[in-house]
């Protein structure tokens, strides 16, 4: 089959490679559709995660049909169409049992230190993202093999295409997740960091749970303007002002802050190499401007909300001003499965519709072209799908 795999840093082709076979009783293989580039697949493709290898298939947002099914698969028959967490969650260790299913314990236990000679718990292995998350070939691919498939894969009525429900897969739950955890409701004051798809679909979740103020930083103009005539954000361009934060903290009543930040940028990684005891990522330190900025706009007692992705230490974090203005931090993996139903009913009754930021459709022999376009972002690119 063919499948995007990496070649090195800032070198993606499209292969020729073996095609996926069914490995537990409970896998599934899957005929993708759909595919999205995610700015997740970017810490990949510039080389920021050491644990890729050569010929790796990259790719966690993705949807499809039911190919084969294992023995023990009894969620999905052949013929149905599917889309797929990009976390890989079996659905009923400790954590998927408090629906974290992006802790789910058992899906990725090579990962993480070993205590006593007991492997600690790990987090979810995730497709298509390194060894260090399983080492789970992707999605974005002609076929895929599907793990834990009684738990993971998502039915999707026929009405819906697929560019309207794709977007469950990954970025729609993460934006709806940053916004839950920033605790979104009527009324709200809100800054977004970042104005990519997560951001994006973070402003899409804002407005429908009735924030009354959106701020939204970027650079990239065509970006920021595409949200305040969409979403009706405040659009901020970092280039054109020394501090985003204080021109949000002057808009606010009071010049007390917004309610919540979010951090929908992560890490860009620079200076000093490190290494942490859970996930043995060998990193240079990320920067967090974004995050440094979240912690100054927020008002006292409110709350920061990290869906991008860090690694690594960071520099420069707040700690001090964290404390004296007793902030609250949510963050990390977004725990898709949980989410997933609510979203496609709010999908179904129109009151969102994700699809609509999709700037490019390209088909999969030209992914590596889609990478580089969503990589530079210097023509109007905001989301890019590939169809097999
Ligand atoms: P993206 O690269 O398209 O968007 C990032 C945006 O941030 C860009 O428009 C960039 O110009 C802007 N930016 C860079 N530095 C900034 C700064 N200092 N202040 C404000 N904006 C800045 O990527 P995306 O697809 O929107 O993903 C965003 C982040 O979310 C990535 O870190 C990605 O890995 C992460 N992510 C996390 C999860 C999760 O489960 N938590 C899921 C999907 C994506
Ligand atoms: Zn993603
Ligand atoms: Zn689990």
């Amino acid at each position: 089959m063919r499948a995007l795999t990496y070649h090195g840093s800032n070198d993606v082709r499209v292969d020729n490679v073996a095609d996926p076979v069914i490995q537990e009783p409970d896998d599934i293989i899957l005929r993708v559709t759909a595919t999205a580039i995610c700015g997740s697949d970017l810490h990949l493709y510039r080389g920021k995660i050491p644990q890729v290898k050569h010929g790796d298939v990259f790719g966690h947002e993705f949807m499809g049909i039911v190919e084969e099914v294992g023995s023990a698969v009894t969620a999905v028959s052949k013929g149905d169409r599917v889309v797929v967490p990009f976390v890989i969650a079996c659905g009923s260790c400790f954590f998927c049992d408090m629906n974290l299913q992006a802790a789910c314990e058992t899906t990725n236990t090579g990962r993480g230190a070993i205590i006593n000679k007991k492997q600690i718990p790990s987090g979810a292995a995730l497709f298509g993202f390194s060894h260090l998350y399983g080492g789970i070939p992707g999605g974005q691919a002609e076929l895929v093999r599907v793990p834990k498939a009684n738990a993971g894969p998502f039915k999707i009525p026929d009405e819906l295409d697929d560019e309207r429900v794709l977007f469950l897969s990954d970025i729609l739950p993460t934006g709806y997740q940053a916004v839950i955890n920033a605790g979104i409701g009527e009324g709200s004051s809100v800054a977004i960091y970042g104005a990519g798809p997560v951001g994006l679909m973070a402003a899409a979740c804002a407005r429908m749970l009735g924030a009354k103020q959106i701020f939204m930083v970027d650079h990239h103009a065509y970006r920021l303007a595409y949200a305040q005539s969409t979403y009706g954000v405040i659009p901020i361009n970092f280039d054109k002002i020394d501090d985003p934060a204080e021109a949000i903290i002057e808009q606010t009543e009071g010049y007390r802050g917004v309610d919540a930040a979010i951090d929908a940028v992560g890490f860009e990684a620079k200076g000093s190499t490190t290494e942490t005891l859970l996930t043995q990522l060998k990193l240079e330190g990320s920067s967090g401007k974004a995050l440094r900025q979240c912690i100054a706009a927020v008002r006292r007692g409110g709350t920061v909300s990290v869906p991008g992705v860090y690694a690594g230490f960071i520099h420069g974090f707040l700690f001090g001003d964290a404390f004296d203005k007793g902030l609250t931090f949510k963050m990390g993996q977004t725990h898709v499965h949980s989410l997933l139903p609510d979203l496609l009913e709010r999908i179904q009754s129109g009151a969102l519709n994700p699809e609509i930021i999709i700037s490019h459709r390209l088909n999969l022999s030209d992914a590596a072209e889609g990478y580089r376009l969503f990589d530079k972002k210097d023509e109007d690119c905001r989301k890019v799908i590939l169809r097999p």
